[in-house]
């Protein structure tokens, strides 16, 4: 009896996958452990992401200036590879495709592949950002 909150929260920990510190990391913001491991599959984001993009991401160069590919030029999210999360400090957010996020919705857009691009997800395009390889 005097075991049962305890229960309760290990249940609840079960349920919400907090219960570790991997999973933790995932409750605060990042899928991913720093290997890249996750329960969850590869496109889990997929249904949160919108295909279309607005046109002042559309229009904008990556970060580093690369400018974004015509639509029908755009690879799919699975024919890139996509990854929901992070793999092994790659992201996103630290590749030279990005494009920033300019609406105000955190989510941005990359001229190689199609749809809304979240900062901390992945794809086998990834290329390192110019600026961080500079410093
Ligand atoms: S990792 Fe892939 S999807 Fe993400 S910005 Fe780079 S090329 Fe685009």
């Amino acid at each position: 009896m005097g075991d049962e909150p305890r229960e309760s929260r290990r249940r609840l920990l079960r349920v919400t996958g907090c219960g570790s510190l991997v999973a933790l990391a995932g409750c605060l913001g990042s899928d991913d452990d720093e290997n890249g491991v996750n329960d969850r599959p590869a496109d889990w984001c997929f249904e949160d992401l919108d295909e279309s993009v607005p046109d002042i991401e559309a229009n904008a160069p990556s970060i580093d200036g690369v400018e974004r590919k015509a639509p029908e030029n755009l690879l799919s999210k699975e024919d890139a590879g996509y990854h929901c999360g992070p793999v092994e400090g790659q992201q996103c957010g630290n590749c030279t495709f990005y494009i920033d996020d300019r609406d105000g919705d955190a989510i941005g857009a990359c001229t190689e592949v199609a749809g809304q691009i979240r900062s901390v997800d992945w794809c086998e395009l990834w290329a390192a950002r110019a600026k961080v390889q500079d410093g």
